[in-house]
């Protein structure tokens, strides 16, 4: 079996949401991009663009979800707050990530869902909920596909960034996405991002800086859409996916960032919401 895999974008910023009329056309909300494999469906990150995707999940009547989450910082979890599938007793929703610092996953999660934060609390959702922890350099199969001959198969990657993220490689047969945000390069990063992308299908890249912006913000643990084109190039992945624009990047700014980026590398281009790819 070799399904097209069909990649949504829900949300494209990073660190905050972006309302209001000059954002419209790539959109406002953060971090979160599903990939449907044709059995089921992966979600990278929980930003603010996970509720919309829920309701469509909800609309298919869809009730497992696999849901992995790059780091606990509050745009790639947004979304989790108000996710109608944990109001669906019938669902089962998998979260999957590594720890920060000290914390394990399910502790940090714990932390932020629940009180003072939020009336319910992880254990008050009607919904199942799994909890898997991981360690940068894992490598398994999704649950729910283990055993079978084309499993889902996950790898990750610490990524360079303050308290740490994690970078995961989706593969299925010869199949696979990257993805890739809130790393910041350098030479021993670049070099084990590169392999770990080695021959992919997608990368899914985290442009939140220009190259200026980067100079200024050493250690803040981001990137730019030509660095992931570079590592795009260097890894001899098809295409990249650019995302995880910073929240004040405006609609004529990205489209004249995107007019650079596409003479620079044809095959890189920028995230709308909306924006559905099939590969
Ligand atoms: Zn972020
Ligand atoms: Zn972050």
């Amino acid at each position: 079996m070799n399904h097209t895999w069909t990649v949504n974008v829900w949300g494209v910023r990073g660190a905050f949401p972006a309302p209001g009329a000059a954002f419209l056309e790539y959109g406002g909300n953060t971090s979160c991009i599903s990939v449907d494999y044709g059995s089921g469906i992966v979600i990278f990150d929980g930003g603010s663009g996970l509720p919309e995707l829920g309701r469509c999940l909800k609309d298919r009547k869809v009730r497992e979800v696999h849901i992995l989450i790059s780091h606990l910082h509050i745009d790639h979890c947004l979304g989790l707050f108000p996710f109608p599938l944990f109001q669906d007793p019938h669902a089962r929703i998998h979260l999957y990530g590594g720890p920060h610092e000290n914390m394990s996953f399910r502790k940090g999660l714990e932390a932020l869902l629940g009180s003072p934060y939020w009336p319910l609390g992880l254990k008050d959702f009607p919904a199942h909920v799994d909890i898997h922890e991981l360690l940068p350099g894992a490598g398994f199969d999704l649950a729910g596909t283990e055993g079978s001959s084309h499993p889902i198969t996950i790898r990750t990657l610490a990524g360079n960034h303050p308290g740490q993220s994690m970078l995961y490689r989706m593969s299925q047969n010869d199949k696979s996405v990257i993805y890739a945000l809130d790393c910041e390069l350098d030479k021993p990063m670049e070099h084990s991002l590169a392999e770990f992308a080695q021959g992919g299908s997608l990368l899914i890249w985290d442009a939140n800086f220009t190259e200026a912006e980067l100079e200024a913000h050493r250690g803040w643990g981001h990137s730019t859409w030509k660095e992931g084109a570079a590592v795009r190039r260097m890894a001899g992945v098809r295409s990249a996916l650019m995302t995880h624009y910073a929240s004040g990047h405006t609609d004529s700014f990205l489209r004249a960032q995107e007019l650079c980026c596409r003479e620079y590398d044809p095959a890189s281009i920028f995230a709308r919401e909306g924006l559905e790819i099939r590969i």
